[in-house]
């Protein structure tokens, strides 16, 4: 299997001109597809140019992904949500405090259907490629990640939702303990609002390629943690699911995790017959020798991932997450890029 995809994330959503500079840079980097990071912000107020922007992307021969960067801060990122700032409630709750915490609950009505507003309005207006689900997880996902078993930590959520939905399934009361019914429950209902939202964008564009990106978490015997999507077969097998990815690894591991990791990703995406993708830390954090980016593009490539992407776009040059030699990260990803994709 060769690499067939090779990409960046972009924030810049502004002005088409712009864009169409910066996709013709990324071509010269050797990527043929982008990931449009999109904040609630933006969907909100930059709207009809993030149409003109994808329009312009795959008119210079990208493919064009839409990530809901963010979004009620249960999708990874940086950027504050709209949608807790509108919504005193519908907030995820922790099990032990019973205090509301800075994340919105997915499993309330409320957060579903601003969800799938936003989805339906970019699958109906924006002619892109497909959707990128963007390292979705609960608030307090590292709760039991501990070799040493025990008590844990603190987990979400406990809202009223959560508990009355738990209540009706299983006859009592939710338990403040994360329980295997609890766990079973949290996946479930993580699972199924990106299901349901996969669905509705289908209908619309039956074409549109759906990639759901998960943490790469160890998941072994001893230590496994709970952001809901931890547990790979569950996701993978999901029928509305057309790309299985895993997300960065800070370059200061070792070599072995970056290969656990990425043999694993592949195995479980072609057991369910989807694309695998595997990503690579463009920003924050580099290799002490710049070339081990390209060791890493070509071990991914030569275990058989056949997506791969960066976070992001010149190395995150000018902002506060840049990568100590961001412009030349961008020029050493550009040209593993064209290596991998010339093998193939
Ligand atoms: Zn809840």
């Amino acid at each position: 299997m060769a690499v067939k995809e090779t990409g960046v994330s972009y924030y810049g959503l502004s002005y088409v001109e712009h864009a169409k500079r910066d996709f013709q840079e990324m071509l010269e980097h050797n990527c043929n597809a982008v990931i449009l990071a999109l904040s609630e912000f933006d969907i909100d107020f930059w709207f009809p140019n993030i149409v003109a922007i994808t329009k312009a992307g795959r008119e210079m021969g990208l493919k064009v992904y839409l990530d809901t960067w963010g979004i009620g801060k249960w999708f990874g990122g940086e950027p504050p949500s709209k949608f807790l700032n509108d919504n005193p409630e519908n907030r995820q709750v922790s099990a032990f405090s019973g205090n509301k915490l800075p994340h919105a609950c997915f499993v309330t009505r409320a957060f579903r259907e601003y969800f799938f507003d936003v989805c339906e309005k970019l699958a109906y207006e924006v002619d892109a490629d497909g959707f990128f689900w963007d390292e979705p997880h609960y608030a307090l996902p590292k709760s039991y990640a501990s070799i040493t078993g025990g008590a844990g930590d603190d987990w979400a959520c406990r809202c009223s939702v959560c508990q009355q939905l738990f209540q009706e399934r299983y006859g009592y009361e939710m338990p403040k303990l994360l329980t295997r019914e609890v766990i079973t429950f949290r996946q479930e209902r993580a699972l199924d609002i990106l299901e349901t939202a996969s669905r509705k964008i289908k209908q619309i564009r039956p074409d549109s390629k759906i990639t759901c990106c998960v943490h790469a978490t160890l998941n072994s015997y001893y230590v496994t943690e709970y952001r809901g999507y931890d547990n790979w077969d569950k996701v993978a097998r999901s029928d509305v699911f057309d790309v299985f990815s895993t997300t960065i690894v800070s370059p200061r591991l070792p070599e072995r995790f970056f290969r656990e990791i990425t043999e694993r990703t592949v195995n479980v995406a072609k057991k369910y017959g989807k694309t695998s993708q595997r990503w690579l830390m463009g920003y924050y954090q580099e290799p002490d020798k710049l070339e081990e980016v390209k060791k890493t593009v070509h071990l991914y490539a030569d275990l058989g991932a056949e997506s791969l992407f960066a976070w992001t776009y010149r190395g995150g040059y000018g902002t506060v997450l840049a990568a100590p030699s961001a412009l030349k990260l961008w020029d050493t990803l550009g040209e593993a890029y064209g290596e991998v994709l010339k093998a193939k």
